[in-house]
């Protein structure tokens, strides 16, 4: 009897597994046709400079308009992508939308924005980025500088040789480099003497409970002023009150990004917040 149970627990397991698997199987497959179709849009977030109050850059952020699921989070689905592989292409059409969207608001005659790019490990990986990178930039006739490419502490970690190479041959192009959700890897503060970058982007897990909890406090100063000494710009994400921006700039933090100050928007809406340029400067 014993047995008897024991099996069937397991043919219970077995199939909730393979449920799993089916829906994985299922989300890809959607994914693919995805990515034919069209049904990926870019969002933009403000960077703001917090001394003058003007944007000087935009994140890019990726959201699938899926047909049976409704707009889809990143997080549900780019964990399944870089699994995949769909990530490359994926990352490859991010990166040329982004380009192509920051040749029109030049063309429109907003003042020049840097457009950041999200990145991930297996994209990073890829032997010619570089060049692609090169190519998506000549083909919109933009400049370098307008490009920001963001990646995480565990993209760095993953193959140290190759990602340093990448790294460097970016930023010799002057395109520039910012680490994402600073502070929650793995990487050790020898790893911001290896890879030179450019901008911290200081995790908003960090942000949330400033300026209440004294250890947030103690990490975002120490976090911004390490930046200072070592001459890299810093940007707080998440930030969605007044009192975390006012914290954060008498710390000195130069750049901010949150939902006080815009939440992401389709390029259409962020045109008009770019014609109305700095946002009420009386609140912030
Ligand atoms: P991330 O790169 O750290 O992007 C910041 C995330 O924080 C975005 O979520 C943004 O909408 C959200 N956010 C901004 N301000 C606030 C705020 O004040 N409060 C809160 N609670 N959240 C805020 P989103 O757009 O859902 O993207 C999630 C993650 O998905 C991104 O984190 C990034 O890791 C990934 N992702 C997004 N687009 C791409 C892409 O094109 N390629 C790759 N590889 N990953 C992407
Ligand atoms: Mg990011
Ligand atoms: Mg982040
Ligand atoms: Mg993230």
């Amino acid at each position: 009897l014993a047995k008897q149970t024991g099996g069937s627990h397991y043919e219970f397991y077995r199939s909730e597994i393979g449920e799993k698997k089916a829906e994985r199987l299922e989300l890809l497959k959607a994914l693919r046709r995805a990515l034919e179709q069209r049904e990926f849009v870019l969002h933009y977030q403000p960077q703001v400079e917090l001394a003058t109050g003007h944007i000087v850059g935009v994140e890019a952020l990726l959201r699938w308009q899926c047909p049976e699921r409704g707009l889809v989070s990143p997080e549900q689905f780019i964990p399944l992508a870089e699994e995949s592989g769909l990530v490359v292409p994926l990352g490859e059409w991010v990166l040329r939308k982004a380009c192509a969207q920051a040749r029109i608001w030049r063309d429109t005659g907003y003042p020049p924005l840097r457009v950041a790019v999200n990145f991930s490990a297996c994209q990073f990986r890829q032997k010619n980025l570089v060049d692609l990178v090169k190519t998506v930039l000549d083909e919109n006739e933009l400049p370098p500088e307008c490009l920001e490419v963001e990646i995480t502490e565990s993209t760095l970690m993953q193959d140290t040789t190759a990602s340093l190479k990448t790294l460097q041959e970016l930023r010799a192009c002057g395109i520039s480099i910012s680490l994402d959700d600073f502070g929650t890897g793995y990487s050790s503060l020898s790893y911001l003497k290896r890879f030179p970058v450019d901008a911290l982007k200081i995790d908003r897990s960090f942000v949330r409970d400033i300026p209440q909890d004294t250890d947030d406090v103690a990490i975002n100063s120490a976090i911004i002023a390490m930046a200072a000494k070592l001459n890299i710009r810093v940007i707080a994400e998440g930030v969605e009150t007044l009192e975390q921006l006012n914290f954060l700039r008498t710390e000195g933090c130069a750049m901010v990004q949150g939902y006080y100050l815009q939440r992401p928007a389709s390029a259409q809406d962020l045109a008009l917040i770019l014609k109305n340029g700095r946002r009420g400067d009386s609140s912030y």
